[in-house]
């Protein structure tokens, strides 16, 4: 069986908004709500592309820059009250994972301003706006997946999935990540090879999100590599890493992540660690895990990869910093039952226990 569903245009490569933007935007009458974090969209050069299309376009535009890293809810809400009462018809995400994945949340309390926390995470709406995503780091994937993954109001990493979410179009130019500092180059290429190898490991996986994870990894492998060692990275580098993070969102969109990316949530909301790091800290487990319980794909992931295990652990380990969290017991023992039947943690290959998860928690 090889059942996918990708609806986006994606236009990855340089110039990528100054040559395609203005395709994407026909048939908008504007305002256009753009939602950006604090700095990367301006700081990468993207936020000016994106207005001079809209200026040519002759679409009017609001800004919100209020996503911050982990975005809130309640900043969706916001936005889409905003978005509604502009009259917007498009919402445009400009950054990394955090505005793009706000924008799919915002498009919908956009379209229903005033839905309620539970109606939101019960889609009691029908119809989004449209969105389009503007990525500017090279990890997230957001660019060709239908997920939001928001702060909900009581603190967790909450994701929504619905093909409804698909942004209309995707847009990345390298040249936008040629500014990410290396600590965020390094966690957010962890992040697309973390999509890559928990979409490869999931029950769900087949033909198609299998090669575009296997091809994820090798582009992503040398230039992490180069990353990892302090080198500074050269455009064809970046273009490979942006490469990398799309194959992965399209592994992702079809088998979505495996548990390593939902106990990583746990980190991120008790320890502030970055959402890249915080899901590769648990990929060595994964491997051993998969070399345990399913042999024949860690086989054929590692032949298909052309990589060694110990090459791929060694890799994965040089991109994390040496920190160590020291999670508390209670903390551990009252977050548990999160994962007694999370839908994530039961598509990864093999059985994935209470216990093991933590045993995971207690190591980092
Ligand atoms: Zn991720």
């Amino acid at each position: 069986m090889m059942n996918f569903y990708m609806p986006a245009k994606v236009f990855a490569g340089e110039y990528a908004v100054r040559d395609h933007m203005k395709d994407a935007l026909k048939g908008f009458r504007g305002p256009v709500l753009l939602v950006t974090g604090a700095s990367s969209a301006k700081k990468s050069g993207a936020l000016d592309d994106v207005l001079s299309a809209l200026r040519d376009a002759g679409l009017e535009s609001r800004i919100y820059d209020g996503i911050r890293e982990n975005p809130l809810l309640t900043s969706c809400m916001e936005a889409g009250q905003l978005a509604h009462d502009a009259g917007c018809d498009l919402i445009i995400g400009i950054g990394g994972g955090s505005p793009m994945d706000a924008a799919k949340s915002i498009a919908i309390f956009a379209a229903y301003p005033g839905l309620s926390e539970a109606d939101f995470y019960k889609k009691a709406w029908a119809t989004p706006l449209p969105v389009i995503a503007v990525g500017t780091t090279s990890g997230t994937g957001s660019e060709v997946t239908a997920v939001s993954v928001v702060t909900d109001s009581t603190g967790r990493k909450h994701s929504i999935n619905d093909p409804r979410l698909f942004p209309v179009a995707s847009f990345g130019d390298p040249r936008y990540t040629m500014s990410m500092p290396l600590p965020v180059t390094l966690s957010t290429g962890a992040d697309a090879i973390a999509h890559s190898m928990e979409s490869f490991f999931s029950r769900k996986a087949n033909e198609f999100s299998r090669a575009a994870a296997i091809r994820g990894i090798r582009l992503a492998y040398a230039p992490m590599k180069k990353a990892a060692a302090g080198e500074a990275l050269t455009l064809a580098d970046r273009s490979d890493l942006y490469e990398a993070s799309i194959l992965g969102g399209l592994a992702i969109s079809v088998t979505g992540t495996a548990y390593p990316h939902n106990v990583g949530y746990f980190l991120t909301e008790h320890c502030n660690v970055p959402h890249g790091f915080a899901c590769a800290v648990f990929l060595p487990s994964l491997m051993e895990h998969i070399r345990k319980e399913a042999p024949e794909t860690a086989d054929a992931f590692y032949s298909a990869l052309d990589i060694s295990e110990a090459d791929m652990r060694a890799l994965i380990v040089s991109t994390l910093p040496e920190e160590k969290l020291g999670l508390s017991e209670e903390d551990i023992e009252n977050e548990l039952p999160r994962w007694e039947n999370n839908g994530t943690v039961k598509n990864t290959l093999g059985t994935v226990t209470q216990d093991y998860i933590r045993g995971l928690l207690k190591s980092v």
